[in-house]
Formats: structure tokens, sequence, C-alpha cells
């Protein structure tokens, strides 16, 4: 009753709030579990995780192709790995 459950919806809608560190305490440790449980979202994380990573490595000087470039690469590299089972 007390704890708030995130289900797949909700995780996707704040996995970038959670990677920005925006949600408070309690959204994080939810999130993190659901992460945690869940296939489907940890590789939503991932994948948020690494367009910030690539965004914030190549915003100074790379040019956008470049950086769409990498992170199709990324999308690509995820895709076979983690969706199937
Ligand atoms: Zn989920």
């Amino acid at each position: 009753m007390t704890e708030k459950v995130m289900n797949c919806e909700e995780t996707k809608r704040h996995v970038h709030e959670y990677l920005q560190k925006e949600l408070s305490e309690a959204e994080l440790e939810s999130i993190t579990t659901h992460i945690a449980n869940c296939d489907h979202c940890e590789w939503e994380y991932d994948f948020e995780a690494a367009l910030n990573r690539t965004i914030q490595m190549s915003c100074t000087e790379t040019p956008a192709e470049e950086i769409a470039e990498k992170i199709l690469e990324r999308i690509r590299s995820i895709d076979l790995n983690d969706i199937q089972h």
C-alpha cells in the first residue's frame, strides 16, 4: 500500500529524468528496482544512458550526423544481444 510500484509505462516515461537524477529518492529507488527486474526497461535504460553519453561526449565538436551514426551503431549492437532471449 505504501510503496509506489513503477510499471513499464511509468519507468519508460521517467528514464530520462532518472538519468538526470531529477527524481525523488523514492522514485529513483522504484525505478532502479524495476529496471533490475525487467529486461525491457533495462534495455530502455541502457539505450538512454548510451544516448546521453554519446551526446555528452560529442556535443562540442562532433557533427550531428556523426553523433547519429554512433547512436545507430549503439542501437544495432544492443538490439541482437539484449532484446532476444
Ligand atoms: Zn518494465
